[in-house]
């Protein structure tokens, strides 16, 4: 989500005439987007900040954006005194006239600065001294929970030109104990169903063929129309957006279990661009920890789900989420987690150690299973379901899966591709002309570099923007690289021919 709000900040401020720079050393103002899902990230920030600390002498104002933003507020200009705007997450679509007021406060301060150093050298007043340094301008955007608005902007700077996110809901009221997304991102607030087909279509005619709706849990999605001809479920939005002319592929993320009903796999089903893919994040596999963490169903309830998607017609792949260590958690129920990942037989899960988070309800429980305990666990997880993958992404060997095309890795010979399923697959294209590696050789590194970047963009709209050029030039020289094998951007078919726990090899079916 963090990327591509940071895409709709650059594209809103690239609207407003700021223009983006490669380097943190060419910028006038450095925006720095922010995560605080766990303590780890939060961390982070500040050493970041500290580190640009040493660019303030050359005249740079820094702001920072996102969850850190939004969770420490005005704290964060007396741990980080150089820093001169905080924009919270839920603020976004006031930060050009933010900005605007940062121009104009600096200014002044210009001026006073310039008008009592005059006065001090004209009356010889030394006491006028301290006046005469320019005084730090603060401007804060920290909506409170209660924002109904939703960040829409047509100007999103999206870094790849082929596959795009949209946000359909922005906040959440799930208020799970450990977690700060309800305090960081405010109240649930879907966007109307009319408005996110108008930018599918526009994404469509712009040649994207993949798109990913976004939120925090996108199936809690309600249509705000008051015209109920026109309002939507999120299963009839997700078919909608399928039959979009122009789009191949359709993604939503994430989707909380609670809310997930069986017309979203009807859905899948019935629209065949939609992807054969459901992340629902089950966290734990003991529904007593589950109810500590009030995440609002029960192991059983999250298992009747499951039977629903894989009584598909479709092969639907099924990813998670899970926190080992969460307090309280015991070895008894520690097993039930592990005995889950073997019921469910997913194909990829996200694994973190607990992190008390400020705020949360569960801060008030005793955080007593010591780190190495969490690691433990943490590893023990992992084992297993590299196991669970093993097995999983064998059954893949013989079949042919259709995939984009990513990319060209030149130091493997092997174009990357991503399936349905949201699986790499690498691939071999048939015997390739020796004058084009070079230029391949050169793409690839660059493709790599990119998705680095955008990695980054995560974190740091400074980066994003670095990521957006590379991504540009990148495209460029791939294209140019792809006369004797698939088309980034296009759909390729390949017949797979072996696997790995966390992707598959094939050749192209030509
Ligand atoms: N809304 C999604 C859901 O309910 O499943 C999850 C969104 S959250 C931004 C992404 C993931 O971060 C969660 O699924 C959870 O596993 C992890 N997470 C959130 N808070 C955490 C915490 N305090 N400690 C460790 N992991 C956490
Ligand atoms: Fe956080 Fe729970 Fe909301 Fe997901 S549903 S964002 S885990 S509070």
């Amino acid at each position: 989500m963090n990327v591509h709000d940071s895409e709709k900040v650059i594209g809103t401020l690239l609207h407003e005439g700021y223009r983006q720079v490669e380097t943190v050393e060419e910028a006038d103002l450095i925006l720095y987007n922010t995560c605080s899902i766990r303590d780890k990230a939060e961390q982070k920030v500040f050493h970041r900040l500290a580190d640009y600390k040493k660019l303030q002498a050359r005249g740079k104002k820094f702001g920072v954006l996102g969850c850190v933003a939004q969770q420490e507020g005005e704290k964060i200009f007396e741990r980080a005194p150089h820093v001169s705007l905080v924009c919270g997450s839920a603020s976004y679509r006031k930060l050009p006239e933010m900005l605007v007021q940062l121009e104009a406060g600096q200014l002044a301060a210009q001026v006073e600065a310039a008008t009592f150093r005059a006065a001090r050298v004209e009356a010889g007043n030394c006491e006028a001294e301290e006046r005469e340094t320019e005084k730090l301008v603060r401007i804060t955007g920290l909506d409170d929970r209660q924002t109904d608005e939703c960040f829409e902007t047509e100007f999103t700077a999206r870094t790849n030109p082929y596959r795009g996110y949209i946000t359909i809901i922005e906040g959440c009221d799930k208020f799970c104990s450990y977690c700060v997304v309800p305090f960081t991102r405010g109240k649930e607030r879907s966007r109307t169903a009319e408005s996110v087909l108008a930018e599918a279509r526009q994404m469509a005619d712009l040649g994207y063929s993949e798109i990913q709706l976004l939120g925090q849990n996108v199936n809690s999605y309600k249509d705000p129309t008051s015209d109920l001809r026109k309002k939507k479920t999120f299963a009839e939005l997700l078919a909608a957006v399928g039959e979009v002319p122009g789009i191949r592929r359709v993604r939503f993320t994430t989707s909380h279990p609670r809310d997930f009903g069986r017309d979203i796999v009807h859905a899948i089903d019935a629209v065949p661009t939609l992807c054969d893919h459901v992340h629902l994040p089950v966290q734990s596999g003991s529904t007593r920890v589950l109810d500590a963490m009030q995440r609002l169903y029960n192991r059983e309830q999250y298992l009747e789900r499951i039977a629903w998607i894989k009584a598909a017609k479709r092969d639907i792949s099924i990813t998670s989420d899970m926190i080992v260590g969460f307090p309280g958690e015991t070895e008894a129920d520690f097993d039930e987690t592990l005995s889950l990942l073997d019921e469910v037989g997913y194909d990829s899960v996200f694994t973190f150690k607990y992190s008390p988070r400020p705020n949360t309800p569960s801060l008030s429980l005793e955080d007593a299973i010591p780190d190495e305990e969490k690691a433990r666990r943490l590893e023990v997880v992992m084992a297993r379901q590299r196991e669970i993958q093993i097995e999983r992404y064998k059954k893949h060997i013989g079949m042919t899966i259709e995939v984009m095309v990513e990319g060209y890795n030149a130091s493997r010979g092997q174009w990357v591709g991503r399936t349905s399923q949201n699986k790499t697959l690498n691939f071999t294209a048939g015997v390739r002309d020796d004058a084009t590696r070079g230029s391949e050789a050169r793409s690839t590194s660059e493709a790599e570099s990119t998705s680095k970047a955008a990695g980054k963009s995560a974190r740091s709209t400074q980066a994003t923007s670095r990521a957006t050029d590379r991504s540009a030039r990148s495209t460029q020289a791939t294209s140019a690289a792809a006369d004797c094998g698939p088309r980034v951007g296009t759909y390729a078919s390949v017949r797979v021919t072996g696997s790995f726990p966390n992707s598959l090899v094939g050749e192209l079916v030509v």
